[in-house]
């Protein structure tokens, strides 16, 4: 699996302005690259609230979830791993101080797994403007 690098700094950028609150999504991907962020509604401030989001979401096609933790420890907490394990393949966790250096990708056991960044082509047809 991979991600694009667009993607990420969107992801890093978005939970960097969501700082105190975490930032939450579900990854959707095109062919084999992670190219979209399916935001989670409603998301409040407070200890794995974004999380708890997650869990309330439709089952929509996606292979994992994305979220932050703003104290930039990025280890997968209890309600993470449960997450992890009902929501798809790959979750990814970003913490301050959310450069391209601060994020971790889980696998749905919460064992590290390596994405690779790559530079996507994001087609202008695709745009919904
Ligand atoms: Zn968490």
């Amino acid at each position: 699996m991979k991600i694009a690098r667009d993607t990420l700094k969107f992801i890093l950028e978005a939970s960097k302005s969501s700082v105190p609150d975490e930032f939450a999504g579900m990854l959707s991907v095109t062919g084999d690259v992670i190219t979209d962020v399916v935001l989670v509604p409603g998301t409040e401030s407070g200890e794995d609230n974004a999380t708890m989001q997650l869990f309330m979401l439709p089952n929509i096609s996606t292979v994992g979830t994305v979220h932050s933790h703003p104290s930039g420890n990025r280890r997968p907490s209890t309600y993470d791993l449960e997450l992890f394990d009902r929501k798809g393949t790959y979750h990814i966790i970003v913490g301050a101080p959310f450069n391209e250096a601060s994020w971790t990708c889980y696998n749905n056991k919460g064992e590290q797994v390596k994405l690779e960044v790559v530079d996507y082509e994001f087609k202008e047809e695709d745009d919904n403007w």
